[in-house]
């Protein structure tokens, strides 16, 4: 897992701190304060989301980096505007752009097959949402799942991160 934290951060330019977190509910969730000295932004992993992961596939650990590219996506957002610039009545837009963000990461890492990836999109339909706190609406399952194939695909194209997110915000406006 660390080594794929590692490669997340090949991939997206930004520097935060990670804390695993006792979680009762599976939960995973991303803060634009420090939590960790000289990192900008914080992604909090639940072990009990983890544990559910790996338990509920064989291949879990696909599901595991892709939860953990959405929450590096969530402090790309921090860094670069999105956060402002997708926010709308829902978190709706910021959620889905994640998702595109997680599936760009997959698809540029190039170690996760279209077949394999499909675990995480599973995933990512069963839960429709990382957030399990938030009483928001997040998209539905289909919306999430579309936003992350589109993404992996960018990903496999070869886009930069920066041309790629654009594409992406433009992408789950739409959806
Ligand atoms: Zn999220």
């Amino acid at each position: 897992m660390i080594a794929e934290i590692r490669k997340i951060l090949n991939v997206f330019p930004i520097d935060p701190g990670f804390k695993f977190i006792r979680d009762d509910s599976p939960n995973a969730f991303a803060v634009a304060e420090s939590d960790v000295p000289n990192t900008r932004g914080t992604v909090y992993i639940g072990m009990n989301l983890i544990n559910d992961e790996f338990t509920q596939d064989q291949f879990g650990g696909v599901a595991v980096a892709g939860i953990c590219a959405h929450e590096c996506g969530h402090i790309f957002q921090y860094d670069n505007g999105y956060m402002q610039s997708l926010h709308g009545p829902t978190a709706q837009w910021i959620e889905l752009h994640a998702d595109y963000l997680a599936g760009f990461y997959l698809g540029r890492d190039g170690s996760h097959s279209r077949d394999h990836v499909e675990i995480f999109a599973n995933s990512l339909f069963r839960k429709g949402d990382f957030d399990f706190n938030n009483e928001r609406h997040h998209g539905t399952p289909d919306q999430r799942v579309a936003a992350m194939r589109e993404g992996y695909g960018a990903g496999q194209a070869g886009t930069d991160v920066r041309t790629a997110a654009e594409s992406g915000a433009s992408f789950v406006r739409a959806l």
